[in-house]
């Protein structure tokens, strides 16, 4: 950014939430109680790392208490700092409210770039980060629950599961003391793809709303949308995956650390993706050609516009020049308040963070409920259900044989209806009706009152409001 002074990213997210609040009567005081951060922990820690001591800086802030645990990714990145945090931590709140998973707001951060370590040195960081933070119950089963942001992901949970189970041996329910682990160490199917996935069925649910979707000027569905992904890192790359494979969206535009991709007739994301694992950048893919400043792809033509990487990307040095009508927040902040305003004058329609990358947080509380009653989803009734499809499917092939030609039986539905479903497909559904239904709450408010102007301003109404509803309920 060049020349233009704009608020933090935590006075970003609190200058939205003022916004709405002032459309809302709230009792005196308690829109303060919720908008401000109750807690941040700062911790720094020497790890003896290549023959000395390095120190390192990390925080875990509580934004809102109002449910607990509290819960909320943890990230290893070079930016991290306590205005981050909190800003990430308020926006866990309203997420968690908004998707009504019954968690309050934590984010955590350490100040490192992961990419310059060896494994078994970022373990060494991770687990004494992690040690840091359990042993005053900022990860907890029952009061902090962590979670994968950036630069973490699953290998870092299994070592924070792991080192809280070390502390704490004889807790039953130690693995629910963080989320995102492997699959075969207390994980859960489909968290990994989950908040490209949420994003995914965002933009589903959106195009099944033709008064929202005229707003944009947009018509149809997603078949041949023009999208632009900003990061392919694990949410770009799987909602960018989704939408192409899956709802014939063209990814028209990648843009990666080294600069960006183009092709108008649409990319094979996971041709790119590979490109970029083997050669460190998205420079030569064949899949597209180059842009070196990556940064102006954000401003190109095209239907859907996905920042998928960090904060701010979206401001008030470009947000004038960006083209598309649509745009939705996969990352969390990417659009900064001023451009906020500068893109609600312009008519672009903003699908909010807080509701577009909900998908993690709700698989992660899948997962968490998972690891309380220490059973797999589906595993008690999945066989019964079978066994109940199986006598429809005998008594349609009865009447199959019966009747001969003249009615027979689709191919392919036997198998597809004997299946009952397992874990993936459980997930999977939750995560759909939940980001449905989440949609419905938004998309109301925004058309019920005059006063909402977008779906930002409804995104908070209601998260605040249930926040409020909560804090009421509890006598405060
Ligand atoms: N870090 C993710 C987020 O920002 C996931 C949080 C979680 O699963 O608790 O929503």
């Amino acid at each position: 950014m060049t020349g233009v002074i704009e608020p933090s990213f935590r006075e970003s997210v609190d200058l939205m939430f003022d916004r709405a609040v002032r459309l809302m009567d709230l009792p005196p005081g308690l829109e303060e109680k919720i908008k401000v951060c109750n807690a941040t922990y700062t911790v720094r820690f020497g790890v003896r790392l290549r023959g000395s001591i390095q120190t390192f800086t990390g925080y875990r802030s509580v934004h809102s208490e109002h449910m607990e645990p509290v819960k909320g990714g943890i990230r290893f990145a070079m930016g991290v700092n306590q205005d981050e945090v909190e800003a990430l931590a308020a926006l866990m709140t309203y997420k968690c409210a908004l998707v009504e998973t019954p968690f309050g707001g934590s984010k955590g951060g350490l100040r490192i770039d992961p990419r310059e370590y060896e494994e078994h040195e970022l373990e060494q960081i991770t687990r004494r980060f992690a040690y840091e933070l359990a042993k005053r119950d900022l990860i907890h089963p029952s009061q902090n629950v962590p979670a994968p942001d950036m630069g973490t992901g699953e290998r870092e949970m299994a070592w924070i599961a792991d080192q809280y189970r070390r502390m704490n041996t004889t807790d039953i329910n130690a693995n629910a003391c963080v989320t995102g682990k492997p699959a075969h160490a207390g994980g859960i199917q489909g968290r990994v793809e989950a908040t490209g996935r949420g994003v995914q069925y965002a933009l589903r649910e959106f195009f099944r709303h033709p008064d929202d979707v005229a707003r944009t000027g947009l018509s149809g569905k997603l078949d041949g949308k023009r999208v632009i992904v900003q990061g392919l890192g694990n949410v770009g790359y799987h909602a960018a995956h989704f939408l192409s494979t899956e709802d014939g969206a063209k990814i028209t535009g990648i843009v990666e650390r080294d600069g960006g991709l183009v092709n108008p007739k649409g990319m094979d994301v996971d041709a790119v993706r590979d490109w970029v694992a083997q050669n460190g950048g998205v420079q030569g893919c064949p899949e597209g050609s180059f842009v070196p400043d990556g940064a102006k792809l954000l401003e190109e033509d095209c239907d859907i516009l996905i920042p998928a990487a960090i904060e701010g990307v979206i401001n008030l040095e470009n947000a004038a020049r960006i083209k598309a009508p649509l745009i939705i927040e996969a990352a969390n902040g990417p659009v900064t308040a001023g451009a906020d305003e500068v893109l609600r004058k312009m008519g672009v329609v903003i699908i909010p963070d807080m509701y577009a990358n909900a998908g993690g947080v709700t698989v992660s509380y899948f997962e968490w409920v998972k690891n309380l009653s220490h059973i797999r989803f589906g595993r008690m009734q999945r066989r019964q259900e079978e066994a109940r499809h199986q006598l429809i499917v005998d008594e349609l092939q009865r009447l199959d044989e019966h009747l001969g030609d003249a009615w027979s039986m689709t191919p392919n539905f036997k198998e597809k209806y004997l299946r009952g479903a397992d874990e993936l497909e459980l997930v999977r559904s939750g995560l759909d009706d939940t980001m449905r239904i989440a949609y419905q709450s938004m998309s109301e408010t925004w058309h019920r009152r005059d006063d909402v102007e977008d779906l930002r301003t409804a995104a908070y109404i209601v998260a605040i409001g249930r926040v409020a509803d909560s804090y009421r309920a509890k006598g405060l």
